[in-house]
């Protein structure tokens, strides 16, 4: 809960100290990086590969739907088993010489054709690929045992007002920037995603049935992503557009009074994991501050007008009654 962060104000939204909040996520994404539940996470995840751009889009275009893709073994490893008659994703698999054996002279591989991507090291011939082989793995999809450690970030469940009345001001703000909002049956989102954000075609897609407080926060997370540019020229990085489209759909929420943490923290934490966690939300946060801002101006009413209308009528009847 964000407890003291929210201070309470008469006729306006709860007005929040960003920066109190942006403290409350580099927190909260070090102490689910600090959990148990983070540590079998990471242990399962460490036994999936990285797959090369060549073999990831070899996946994507046998099964579209594919999540989570490992072999026959490491499924075992991880307590489950591929189902009877599931047919095997054709990938491009490196074989390397055998030690202690000069590599025979074979068609040299193509670059980048290698099935983890590693950071590059000294090129060591002994220990480049001699050739593929046609291996086979296949998607979480096709397997059936023990649930995987899943990344802590819990799907909001709730329907509160304040979501309510937030996802009303986002869809016109939505609007206002000139994006189309359109919903789709989840077997449709792009790998379980919940909302994604397209700059191309100018439009959010957000999955159906997510309760008011995920659609909410979702809608905001997608809405920042435009605001931030992201796709549009500013291109961090994945992890860093993560980072930022969260946290401020972190410090937006709360300032309507829906708190997020529950999603947001394991959120970013997931996507920073490679790159410092709290340090890169640190690192990020003059950027999620600045765009927060200006989604919470662009979705209050301008006030400068009604109150100048007022100040006119009052000077005007001072006026009068002065002459
Ligand atoms: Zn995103």
């Amino acid at each position: 809960m964000l407890g003291v962060i929210l201070v309470a104000a008469t006729d306006e939204p709860a007005r929040v100290d960003a920066q109190a909040l942006l403290r409350r996520l580099e927190e909260g994404v070090q102490s689910v990086m600090s959990s148990e539940g983070w540590r079998s996470f990471l242990t399962a995840q460490a036994k999936f590969h990285s797959y090369s751009a060549g073999n990831v889009l070899l996946i994507l275009a046998q099964n579209p739907q594919a999540t989570r893709v490992a072999g026959f073994h490491t499924w075992r490893d991880l307590g489950r088993n591929v189902k009877k008659g599931e047919h095997g994703i054709a990938i491009l698999a490196p074989v390397f010489p055998k030690r202690e054996q000069e590599p025979r002279m074979e068609p040299e591989p193509a670059e980048g054709q290698g099935e983890e991507r590693k950071p590059a090291v000294a090129l060591d011939s002994s220990r480049l690929p001699v050739r593929f082989r046609v291996a086979h793995v296949f998607d979480v999809s096709q397997t059936e045992g023990k649930p995987l450690p899943e990344p802590p970030v819990h799907e909001l469940r709730g329907g509160s007002a304040a979501a309510l009345g937030l996802t009303v001001k986002l869809m016109a703000l939505a609007q206002a920037e000139g994006l189309a909002v359109a919903i789709q049956p989840p077997e449709r989102m792009p790998r379980g995603a919940k909302g994604y954000y397209d700059p191309l075609q100018g439009r959010i897609v957000l999955s159906e049935g997510l309760a008011p407080d995920q659609k909410a926060k979702t809608l905001a997370h997608e809405l920042a992503h435009h605001r931030l540019e992201h796709g549009r020229g500013r291109a961090p990085g994945r992890p860093t557009e993560e980072a930022e489209a969260e946290g401020v759909a972190f410090v937006v929420c709360a300032h309507y009074g829906l708190d997020t943490s529950d999603y947001s923290f394991g959120y970013v934490a997931n996507w920073s994991r490679d790159e410092g966690g709290p340090a890169l939300v640190k690192q990020v946060s003059a950027a999620i501050q600045g765009a927060a801002r200006d989604m919470i101006d662009g979705m209050e009413p301008k006030k400068t007008p009604v109150t100048s209308r007022v100040r006119t009528a009052q000077v005007r009847e001072a006026e009068a009654l002065e002459r």
